[in-house]
């Protein structure tokens, strides 16, 4: 069957509008999963883990999601300009996240001024809404982002003043005899690699070491006493760090939270990991390995299955 022109362009439009309504319609949906905390149930850290892993999002698409369902879950009255597509879902997660944003350098917006804040970027373009952003709060270039794009790459934005520019190009120049087209990342490599030199604890007990094996082969006994003070002060510290963590030990597979789900979806978050015990401290539960396991707070507090 082959469509007209017109046709064509007749049957998209009536399916955008068919894929709109179902955006809305997803965005509720995720407003009654994220208030009943199921992803917890499914072995997800977090919504946003079960919007990726368990619904198949990629990381861009479940943060417009989540952010537009935040955004209309506050002001429902915008659902019907999400619906018809004035209000993208893109410029809501915008808006969602400028809020959050300005919340977070206590800059808080009533919720008059949020509405206020919505219809002024009705019809906008991402590119307009920012520009809008950047009217209402002109430090905003000078913040910093992060995203994850792929499991061992970041894409990080920040602005710099012309002043490092400058430094950073000066360094670039200096160092260019070793590596002539060498990119930015490669420098703050660098840089973060004479930092940890400089900084790092356990490298200074290395660094200790080393002196202390250099300076015994070639004057077999005449170490200074300053040397061996500075030496000994370090390894205390190394030793202390080790003693604190044999005396939190917990049973480590190094995978993370161990909460399971029913269907056997392990949740495995790695940050802000709590020790759990496996059977109750209050049952009498013991306080050491064999007894206790790593759990992300979420599981902690919401346990509601056990882990055999
Ligand atoms: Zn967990």
């Amino acid at each position: 069957m082959k469509l007209s022109n017109n046709e064509l362009v007749f049957e998209a439009e009536r399916e955008i509008k068919l894929e709109r309504e179902s955006t809305l319609k997803i965005i509720k949906l995720f407003q009654e999963i994220s208030a009943r905390k199921i992803f917890l149930e499914r072995g997800y850290p977090s919504f946003y883990e079960m919007v990726t892993k368990h619904f198949g999002y990629c990381a861009g698409s479940a943060m417009r999601r989540i952010n537009a369902m935040k955004l209309v879950q506050e002001m429902p009255q915008f659902e019907e300009k999400i619906e018809s597509g004035e209000l993208s879902l893109s410029v809501a997660a915008d808006v969602q996240t400028f809020l959050y944003q300005e919340a977070k350098i206590e800059r808080p917006y009533s919720l008059n001024a949020k509405i206020e804040l919505v219809e002024t970027c009705i019809g906008k373009s991402r590119r307009e809404v920012e520009e809008e952003f950047a009217r209402r709060n002109p430090e905003r270039d000078k913040r910093e982002t992060q995203h994850v794009i792929s499991h061992d790459r970041l894409r990080v934005s920040f602005s710099i003043s012309k002043e490092l520019s400058d430094k950073l190009n000066q360094l670039k120049d200096l160092l260019g005899h070793v590596d002539p087209s060498m990119t930015t990342e490669t420098l703050l490599e660098k840089l973060a690699e004479l930092g940890l030199e400089k900084y790092d604890p356990a490298r200074k007990v290395e660094r200790a070491k080393r002196r202390k094996m250099i300076a015994s082969s070639a004057k077999a006994e005449t170490l200074t006493e300053e040397e061996s003070e500075s030496t000994s002060a370090a390894e205390v510290k190394g030793s202390r760090y080790i003693r604190a963590e044999q005396r939190h030990a917990v049973h480590d597979d190094g995978a993370g939270c161990t909460f399971v789900s029913a269907n056997g979806q392990r949740c495995g978050a790695k940050r802000f990991l709590q020790r759990d015990h496996i059977r109750p401290f209050a049952e009498g539960g013991a306080n050491e390995a064999t007894n206790l396991r790593w759990m992300c707070g979420q599981h902690n507090r919401a346990r509601s299955t056990r882990v055999p």
